[in-house]
């Protein structure tokens, strides 16, 4: 397994295809099936790439940059058992210029949902994105609907662009309990985590009203902001709850057609996002 530090290293003539799975590291489950699914895309021929880097453009908050998880010895060893065939892992200082002044940003997608309460956050994700693609010039890179804005972002960016790099959404992966994988999820108490997968059961409750023709969004969004605050601990704190068009990702005041409804809670400082397709 080849590991690439710096830009500088980086070969060119990978042999193709070469199927970029990008995380901000601390591996889990998730993150594992994206890279089983990158070597099912890239064959035995092909190039499977991981990069780990936790982008410091996408945090609005230092506090969150300086609590995210970091393990690269141990995520290095997973990418190595699974196969990867080059991680690259840069320090933020080779990545970005301290004086980088170029950002691509989206204006109607990243606006709701995770946009609207983390300022500069898809911003950041774009342009880290873009250089990603530029210094490792994958043909297909992977997301995870766990992040659906993102996934949607990055496809726009793609169309909009005309990068030419294919995009997989891969489903997300879960806990026994429900709760969606997350590095985030190792910064819970005990008693958080074993609170979390209420965010799991208010969205499949919500969800379940389409069963019985529900078109109200304001019902969705009822039902599933009291599960969401029933008996919950003091610590925990909705920050957002919506439901969206699937494509457009705008609010929608009625389900007629295929929507989304996405919340992200938190726990103290601990910061939880899940959707569910409606
Ligand atoms: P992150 O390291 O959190 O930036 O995530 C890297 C990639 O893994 C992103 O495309 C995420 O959407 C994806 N991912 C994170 N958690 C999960 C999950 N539980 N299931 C599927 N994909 C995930």
């Amino acid at each position: 397994m080849l590991r690439l530090r710096s830009i500088a290293e980086i070969p060119s003539g990978l042999p193709t295809p070469v199927v970029l799975v990008p995380t901000m590291g601390s591996l889990h489950e998730g993150h594992r099936a994206l890279i089983r699914r990158a070597r099912e895309i890239a064959g035995e021929a092909g190039s499977v790439l991981v990069s780990i880097f936790v982008n410091p453009l996408q945090f609005d908050r230092p506090a969150d940059l300086e609590a995210y998880p970091r393990a690269v010895e141990s995520d290095l060893a997973i990418c190595e058992q699974l196969g990867v065939d080059t991680v690259f892992f840069p320090e933020p200082t080779d990545f970005f210029a301290a004086d980088h002044s170029i950002a691509v940003s989206e204006d109607l997608l990243s606006k709701p949902l995770c946009g609207a309460t983390r300022p500069g956050h898809f911003e950041g994700v774009c342009t880290v994105v873009l250089k990603l693609f530029n210094v490792l010039t994958p043909t297909d890179a992977l997301f995870g609907k766990k992040d659906y804005q993102q996934l949607a972002i990055i496809r726009r960016l793609v169309r909009d662009l005309a990068l030419p790099v294919k995009i997989h959404g891969l489903e997300t992966i879960r806990e026994s309990d429900g709760l969606a994988l997350s590095s985030r999820n190792l910064n819970l108490t005990a008693i958080q985590r074993a609170d979390a997968p209420r965010l799991r059961r208010a969205l499949l409750a919500a969800r379940d009203l389409r069963i019985n023709g529900e078109q109200r969004s304001e019902v969705y969004l009822e039902t599933a902001r009291l599960l969401l605050l029933q008996n919950a601990p003091e610590d925990l704190k909705i920050d957002y709850l919506q439901l969206v068009d699937r494509e457009s990702l705008q609010l929608l005041a009625n389900v007629t057609g295929n929507a989304l409804l996405a919340a992200a809670l938190y726990y103290d400082e601990v910061r939880l996002i899940d959707n569910i397709e409606i």
